[in-house]
């Protein structure tokens, strides 16, 4: 899987967390170099457009992603 083409801007990165260490380098795995269709920031971005990715959305929290694109189709 490739990683993903916004590693390299992702502000969840830039400052928010070290993508080095802990649970950063866990999601980089997980997500970035992983599954980044699987990542909460990923498919905000995409199906809804990055001003919707505020920096309190961690890769995990899928549930959110879901509700808020399901939201926004209404
Ligand atoms: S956190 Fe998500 S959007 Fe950001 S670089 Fe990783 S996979 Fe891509």
């Amino acid at each position: 899987m490739a990683t993903c083409e916004k590693l390299p801007k992702c502000p969840f990165y830039q400052g928010k967390m070290s993508v080095e260490s802990g649970l950063g380098k866990m999601y980089k795995t997980k997500y970035c170099e992983g599954d980044k269709t699987l990542c909460a920031r990923y498919m905000i971005s995409t199906k809804l457009g990055p001003q919707y990715v505020t920096d309190s959305i961690y890769p995990n929290m899928t549930d959110l992603a879901n509700k808020m694109i399901a939201e926004a189709k209404k």
